[in-house]
């Protein structure tokens, strides 16, 4: 099934406002060491609730997906983290298939959405979708009326001289949200064109940040016209009132399956596998509008955020997350960018 079908499958079956149960602090149940793959504010939030509720220290650590992925390599003789929260599910799909992660069936998978299921039986049992969000951009309003441009609603509308240094986006190395982008052009346009973009996208790219929501930051405070991320993330400014609007690009767009992985020799297994039950509950994921983060949650019975970005009437791509989350694809389209895209003059 198409994840348009899952995620109106997934609208029809959410039952709204359920209240996070009110955990009285337990004693103390020893420790956890979360890596947290999405914003700050969620990361907190995420590790001060189950702190709460079950008593266990979670010490938390927010990096960028590919960061993460890169650091569990580092450490995979002598793992330090337990619990991988969040980010998207490429980078998830690659440590699954090195055996940096472990496998792991939650009895609240019976609750899940099919495209969470559909990541852990592809990462066979090794990382699992905890919510989903669409690819985009958003634009500063306000500099696209004085540069005199129409606004931007597609992807080829990115490559107008008049954006010449104004777009922000990650590099794909680091972010999760980036390497997300690279994948989609390839299968939206071909790996060809797909590359041909991004060289021209390259002209007009004043900055390659280091995390992937920073570009909707800057594109908020009119640091730069557009940033490209995770429409989400725009929207995050837009309902503060900053003068950016998210769009879902009209040629489509791919999407990612934010994910869940235990660490391979986690030093706190019992309490990632704790931390990992809980996650996937309507409860935790509920606590993610709060926390500013309006992604399509995992859990058939959470409710999504009012602010969420209407996934299934957005023309999305049939991304092909076992290709696309595979060591070898993932490293080649990497190099791949670094040597022919990164590396041009400008
Ligand atoms: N922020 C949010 C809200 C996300 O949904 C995601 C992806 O899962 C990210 C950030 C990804 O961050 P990065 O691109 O820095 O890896």
């Amino acid at each position: 099934m198409q994840i348009r079908s899952w995620l109106r499958a997934g609208l029809l079956a959410a039952a709204a406002g359920v209240a996070l149960h009110a955990g009285s602090a337990q004693a103390q149940q020893g420790s956890l060491v979360m890596y947290c793959g999405v914003q700050e504010e969620w990361c907190r939030a995420m590790s001060i609730a189950f702190e709460k509720e079950t008593g266990i220290k979670v010490a938390m650590t927010r990096k960028s997906a590919g960061e993460i992925y890169a650091q569990l390599k580092a450490e995979s003789s002598n793992p330090r983290g337990d619990i991988w929260w969040g980010g998207t599910g490429d980078p998830h799909l690659q440590a699954a298939e090195e055996g940096l992660t472990t496998e792991y069936e939650s009895p609240m998978n019976k609750d899940l959405n099919d495209w969470a299921i559909s990541q852990w039986k592809a990462a066979k049992k090794r990382t699992i979708g905890i919510y989903a969000g669409a690819l985009g951009f958003g634009y500063n309003t306000e500099l696209i009326k004085q540069k005199g441009v129409p606004e931007p609603k597609c992807w080829a509308d990115l490559l107008n001289a008049k954006f010449r240094d104004d777009v922000q986006v990650a590099d794909p190395n680091s972010s999760g949200t980036a390497y997300n982008l690279l994948a989609t052009v390839v299968q939206l346009m071909g790996e060809d064109k797909g590359f041909d973009y991004l060289k021209a996208l390259h002209k007009n790219v004043s900055q390659y940040t280091k995390s992937g929501a920073a570009p909707a930051k800057a594109a908020s405070l009119g640091e730069t016209a557009v940033g490209i991320v995770f429409v989400h993330d725009a929207v995050v400014f837009a309902v503060q009132g900053d003068p950016i609007k998210p769009v879902a690009p009209c040629e489509g767009t791919g999407y990612e399956i934010g994910s869940m992985s235990i660490v391979k020799g986690a030093r706190n297994l019992d309490n990632a596998k704790k931390f990992y039950d809980w996650a996937l509950t309507p409860a935790a994921q509920a606590l993610a509008a709060p926390a500013k983060s309006y992604q399509v949650p995992s859990n058939k019975n959470a409710p999504i955020p009012a602010q969420a970005p209407k996934m299934s009437e957005m023309k999305l791509i049939n991304y092909d997350f076992v290709k696309y989350g595979s060591s070898a694809e993932r490293t080649r389209l990497l190099a791949k960018w670094d040597k022919e895209v990164k590396a041009l003059p400008k």
